[in-house]
C-alpha cells in the first residue's frame, strides 16, 4: 500500500514555523512528503475575514481552532496589516526541505487571489500568477519547479493550458481517485493529473471524530492498497496544532505496512498515453467551503486507448 503525503504551505507562519516542525517530525518517523508552497504574499487574512463573516463558517472555524492556529498576524495579513511575503521570507526553509530529501513544488502565487477569485481574473491573470509563482521558485531553488499544485483545488480550463505550456511532470490540483489526463470543454491536457483521494484532517474533524483515535480508525478504513493514497496536510494545522494527531496517524499507516513516497516517484511511473481522460468538474466536499475540481468518470469518447477499447 502506498501513501503519498502532499503538504500545502499557504502561509507565511505555515513556511517559517509549520514546516520546519513538519520536517522533523516526519524524519523522526522516518518518513518523506511532498511540499506546495504558495510563493507569493500572505493574504490569508482577507480569507479568513471572509469566512468569519459567514456564520455557517464560524461553527467550522470554533470546531477547527482555526483562528487559535493562525494567530491574530496571520489574520491581519493583508488585511489591516501589509501582506507579509512567503516563500521569499523563508528561502532557507525552501532549500532545507531539498537538502532533507524532500520534494518541493509551487503552490500558486497569490493564494487568496487563485482560490477566491480564478474565474474573475482572466487568462492573462492566471498566467501571471503562475508566471510570478515559478520566476519566484527558480530564485529561490536556483532551478525549475517541476510540479504545481493549484491553490483549494480550484482549476480551469485557463490554468491548465498555462500549465501544460510550462512542459511540468505533473500536477495536483484536483479530488480524484487515481492519476488521469484532464479534459475541460472538449480540450484535453497533456500534463498528468495525480488526484487527491483521500478527505483532508480538517474536512473530517467533527464532534464524531474529535478523538485521536477515531480519526486513525477513520483513515485505516479508507487507504486503499489498489491505487497511490494521495493525502493532503496543510503546514498550518497538522504541521502546528493537530501534529500529534497527525503523526499518530502516519505511525499507524506505517504499522498498516503503508509505504510513503513523493508524487515525483508516482509521477515517474505513469505512462502518460495509457491514463485515463477525464473531465474535471466543479464540485463540493463536506466539511469544506465553496467549489472544488474533482475527476469526473473517464470519458470513453475521448479515451482511444487500448484499455477504453477493451471495455466496449
Ligand atoms: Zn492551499
Amino acid at each position: 500500500m502506498e501513501v503519498a503525503l502532499k503538504v500545502d504551505v499557504d502561509t507565511h507562519q505555515g513556511l517559517g514555523e509549520g514546516v520546519p516542525r513538519l520536517m522533523r517530525a516526519l524524519a523522526e518517523v522516518g518518513v518523506t512528503a511532498t511540499f506546495f508552497i504558495a510563493m507569493g504574499p500572505d493574504n490569508s487574512g482577507r480569507a479568513i475575514v471572509r469566512v468569519l463573516k459567514n456564520p455557517g463558517f464560524l461553527k467550522k472555524m470554533r470546531r477547527t481552532r482555526a483562528v487559535s492556529m493562525y494567530g491574530l498576524r496571520t489574520i491581519l495579513s493583508g488585511t489591516l496589516l501589509p501582506a507579509r511575503p512567503i516563500a521569499l521570507a523563508y528561502p532557507n526553509v525552501m532549500r532545507a526541505l531539498a537538502r532533507a530529501g524532500f520534494e518541493t513544488g509551487v503552490h500558486g502565487y497569490d493564494h487568496v487571489r487563485w482560490q477566491d477569485r480564478l474565474d474573475e481574473i482572466g487568462d492573462s491573470g492566471i498566467r501571471g500568477e503562475i508566471e510570478e509563482a515559478f520566476e519566484t521558485f527558480r530564485a529561490v531553488m536556483g532551478e525549475r519547479a517541476r510540479c504545481f499544485a493549484a491553490p483549494g483545488w480550484r482549476t480551469s480550463s485557463a490554468a491548465l493550458r498555462a500549465l501544460d505550456a510550462i512542459g511540468l511532470d505533473y500536477r495536483s490540483d484536483t479530488r480524484g481517485s487515481a492519476p488521469y489526463r484532464c479534459a475541460v470543454d472538449g480540450e484535453t491536457f497533456a500534463t498528468p493529473e495525480i488526484p487527491t483521494t483521500l478527505p483532508t484532517m480538517d474536512e473530517v474533524m467533527g464532534p464524531a471524530l474529535s478523538d485521536t483515535g477515531a480519526l486513525v480508525r477513520f483513515y485505516l478504513d479508507r487507504v486503499s492498497p489498489d491505487t497511490v493514497n494521495v493525502h493532503t496536510i496543510h503546514a498550518e494545522t497538522e504541521g502546528m496544532g493537530q501534529i500529534e494527531t497527525f503523526i499518530a496517524l502516519v505511525r499507524a499507516l506505517k504499522e498498516r505496512g503503508a509505504r510513503f513516497v513523493q508524487l515525483r516517484e508516482v509521477a515517474a511511473g505513469l505512462d502518460r498515453a495509457a491514463l485515463p481522460v477525464c473531465p474535471v468538474m466543479r464540485s463540493t466536499l463536506p466539511g469544506r467551503a465553496g467549489w472544488i475540481s474533482a475527476q469526473g468518470a473517464e470519458s470513453v469518447a475521448a479515451a482511444s486507448s487500448g484499455a477504453a477499447t477493451a471495455r466496449l
